[in-house]
């Protein structure tokens, strides 16, 4: 939820060395929203119904906790994984496989367009986890030679796919061969009626995460200075001294403003690109565009969401908390930290109260030094 400003680490959820080191080698460094969201509640047992949008982070937030419960002491399947499709199969499995590689996990996929015999054969040796296309996991376990018994996780990613209505029956056979005391965790950008039927039947009490189009202000410190409006200027300039900026974003509350402070920072000897409102859009998209690219280090605007910057500063305070939450806020996709100033005039003090209650959130003084870790 957007209250929730402590962007977490990966360490915090408890897991063991081996995987940590499979997930930092993988190169992530901290978790995306969805995957702060459903690690910790995939490794309570529970049923997970997860909404967030593609390129989002979805397969490693139920590979990590799937990796984590699996007991490689038994030599039984334990997970299943279902995916639509034999690609997405066997790239999901090569995941798997990677940030597993220091747990002795043995990870098998199986899908349609391969030999059955192979399959067969494979399953004479320990796998703790199976990755499958629906089709050929029930053949397997129909067969006798894939035992679902003890398999008390079952995923189902891309579940808008999986579960078009003449797929359900098969899924439902499948989930009748896993152990009884199963939870299943469903992933999707969209949750189709037909799905969420489904849901009602097969995935009671289920924890329901939805993290569409949401803003979220976590990982983003948020600090104010209290200052008189002639001073802004001379606050800003050392705050590009005292702060270690890649590039920052600028808001001023009107289009004049805008201008006048682009001046400004331009005189001061910094890099600056501007854009509001009344700009004709191609003019726009190519200043941001060139920002974009590093041309220049600020970026001073009236109004635009922009995101990735490590630095946004408030020169101008909004006027209400749904444009803070736009102007501050990151929409689902990696948690990576940034930092927030604003400068509140006496006029604005009210306001910064009112902001903080309505999102629950917390702005705090800005103190003489600002750690570096924090953005
Ligand atoms: P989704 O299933 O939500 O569409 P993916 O799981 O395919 O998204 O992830 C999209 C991309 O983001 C992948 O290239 C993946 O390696 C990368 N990724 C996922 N989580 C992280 C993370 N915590 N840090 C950095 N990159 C990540
Ligand atoms: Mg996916």
């Amino acid at each position: 939820d957007v209250t929730d400003t402590k962007g977490r680490e990966f360490e915090d959820f408890f897991l063991k060395r081996e995987l940590l080191m499979g997930i930092f080698e993988k190169g992530f460094e901290r978790p995306s929203p969805i995957q702060e969201e459903a690690i910790p509640i995939i490794l309570q047992d529970r049923n997970v119904l997860a909404r967030a949008k593609n390129g989002t982070g979805k397969t490693a937030a139920y590979i990590i906790p799937c990796l984590e419960k699996t007991d490689t002491e038994s030599k039984i399947i334990q997970v299943l994984i279902l995916i639509p499709t034999r690609e997405l199969a066997l790239q999901t499995s090569a995941i798997v496989k990677e940030m597993g590689k220091h747990m002795g996990i043995q990870c098998m996929v199986t899908t349609g367009g391969t030999s059955l015999k192979d399959d067969i054969m494979r399953l004479y040796n320990t796998v703790h986890i199976v990755v499958a296309t629906p089709g050929r996991i029930l053949d397997l376990a129909s067969k006798k030679v894939a035992d679902l018994s003890d398999v008390k996780t079952i995923i189902m990613d891309e579940a808008d796919k999986l579960l078009s209505p003449e797929f359900q029956p098969v899924l439902e056979q499948i989930i009748n061969f896993c152990n009884k005391d199963h939870q299943i965790c469903l992933f999707s950008a969209t949750f189709p009626v037909t799905v969420k039927d489904f849901c009602k039947r097969f995935v009671p009490n289920a924890y329901s995460i939805n993290l569409m189009d949401e803003l979220t202000l976590r990982g983003i410190t948020q600090f104010y200075a209290y200052v008189e409006e002639r001073q802004k200027v001379h606050c800003l300039n050392t705050l590009f001294s005292k702060l270690e900026i890649n590039q920052s974003i600028i808001f001023c509350n009107s289009v004049n403003r805008v201008e006048l402070l682009a001046k400004k920072i331009t005189e001061l000897g910094y890099s600056c690109y501007y854009i509001h409102a009344k700009m004709q859009q191609a003019n726009r998209n190519r200043v941001f565009h060139e920002f974009r690219n590093g041309a220049t280090r600020h970026l001073v605007t009236s109004g635009i969401d922009i995101q990735s910057v490590n630095v946004v500063i408030n020169f101008d305070f909004p006027k209400n908390s749904e444009t803070y939450l736009h102007r501050i806020g990151r929409s689902g996709r990696f948690g990576h930290l940034g930092l927030a100033v604003n400068l509140i005039t006496s006029e604005d003090r009210n306001n910064l109260r009112r902001v903080e209650q309505e999102l629950g959130t917390e702005i705090r003084p800005i103190p003489p030094s600002i750690d570096r870790s924090l953005y």
